[in-house]
């Protein structure tokens, strides 16, 4: 008989990939739905970066490679990071994984003892805390309030931090809220984590390039320079060159960390794979513009998406900063009832019933540990974007 090994047992399957499963269910069998869960973008991959990978793959870069990242791709990324952040890097001080999730999973498995917390600002990206969870870690849990900006304040993170703190990970742009830090607004947080030389930063920047209303992105390590011998600054191609599906994620950090997470990816994947690497490679190095133009469009969409949810009484919606969600309040709906005489009772209930209602999946806030709101993901087209809208508004104006 199957028997889960006592950590993994413990970990329940993505809520978001489960309402995923249910709304890609409902689709097959001819209902009318619009899926706003998933966290990629719409777009396809650039045409040089595609290229790039077909002449690596003619040209036989079809082996194994260095085991955290080609020296040519490491080249890249140290010159990105000097060039968008401010950044040095020597080669010994990146590392390439399959994914910047295997980047977060790699370090927190060289550093975490059982037992050791890693603060985790929440609402948080679901995968923080199952990492931690899964490597016998203890997530400690940060609430920040969206009268903040669902920005951590630096009393909140002050009294969470103990002599067990090993890391912190900020998230900015953030998903699944979509606030971002400038860096006065990372300048409290980040001091109150200079006093504090136990804890390490995992600077989670995948959300960089999509940014808002001319916002400059900080890093913390930019931000600080005394923070960077015990940062870790996580990027990846995933979302910046609409790449999820090549699995290329990076991060600059001291050289010791940096050798303990290759004896990790040593055990696990050997390499990101060659090919990817080689398209990553073109990301990095070839024309940037496609990142702005991009996020054009993010930027129409939010402004919609934002505006359009306001309209909607017992519905309100922060303009987000980055990234290409939104994360909005639903407390005006708690309490009410469906046509159907049920009650809703929290966010789960309110997303379930606009998928059973209208057929509109979304995700409630709760999942990423913060209630009550729901979290639209707006990387679609417009077209469906104000469809979308039509419905949660008519499923709500249905409410009593
Ligand atoms: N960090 C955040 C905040 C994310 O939302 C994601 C993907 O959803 C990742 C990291 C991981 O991205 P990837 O593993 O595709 O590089």
């Amino acid at each position: 008989e199957f028997r889960p090994s006592v950590r993994v047992g413990a970990l329940g399957v993505s809520e978001i990939l489960q309402i995923g499963a249910r709304a890609a269910e409902m689709k097959r069998q001819g209902g009318n739905i619009i899926i706003l869960g998933a966290g990629e973008p719409d777009f396809d991959t650039p045409e040089p970066i595609k290229a790039a990978a077909a002449q690596a793959m003619r040209r036989g870069d079809t082996k194994y490679t260095a085991l955290d990242g080609t020296p040519a791709l490491k080249a890249a990324i140290a010159a990105k990071f000097q060039r968008d952040n401010g950044l040095t890097y020597e080669t010994n001080e990146i590392t390439v994984s399959t994914g910047a999730k295997q980047v977060l999973f790699n370090a927190l498995m060289a550093t975490l003892d059982p037992g050791d917390e890693v603060i985790i600002p929440t609402p948080y990206w679901v995968s923080y805390l199952d990492i931690v969870q899964i490597l016998g870690g203890v997530p400690v849990l940060v609430p920040c309030r969206e009268e903040n900006g669902f920005r951590l304040d630096p009393q909140d993170l002050e009294k969470a931090i103990t002599a067990k703190t090993r890391w912190i990970i900020l998230n900015s742009p953030s998903n699944p809220s979509g606030a971002a830090y400038s860096a006065e607004q990372y300048r409290p947080v980040l001091d109150v984590l200079l006093r504090h030389p136990q804890v390490w930063i995992m600077a989670d920047d995948m959300y960089e390039h999509i940014l808002y209303d001319g916002m400059t992105f900080a890093s913390p390590a930019q931000v600080e320079p005394a923070l960077k011998s015990r940062t870790l600054t996580v990027n990846g191609v995933s979302k910046a060159y609409a790449m999820t599906g090549w699995r290329i994620g990076y991060a600059g950090g001291p050289a010791a960390l940096i050798k303990a997470m290759a004896v990790v990816q040593s055990q696990t994947t050997s390499c990101p794979s060659s090919i990817s690497q080689a398209a990553a490679l073109e990301a990095l190095t070839g024309d940037q513009s496609v990142l702005a133009e991009r996020c054009r469009s993010f930027q129409e969409r939010r402004d919609m998406v934002v505006s359009g949810l306001n309209a909607i009484p017992g519905l309100t919606c922060q303009t987000p900063e980055g990234a290409f969600y939104t994360f909005a309040n639903c407390a005006g709906v708690i309490g009410k009832t469906t046509p159907d005489g049920a009650v809703i009772t929290d966010d789960r209930e309110f997303c379930n019933y606009l998928l059973a209602a209208v057929g509109v999946a979304v995700v409630p806030g709760s999942a990423f540990g913060l209630a009550p709101y729901f979290r639209i993901s707006y990387a679609t087209s417009m077209a469906e974007l104000r469809d979308a809208l039509a419905r949660i508004s008519r499923a709500v104006a249905a409410l009593s």
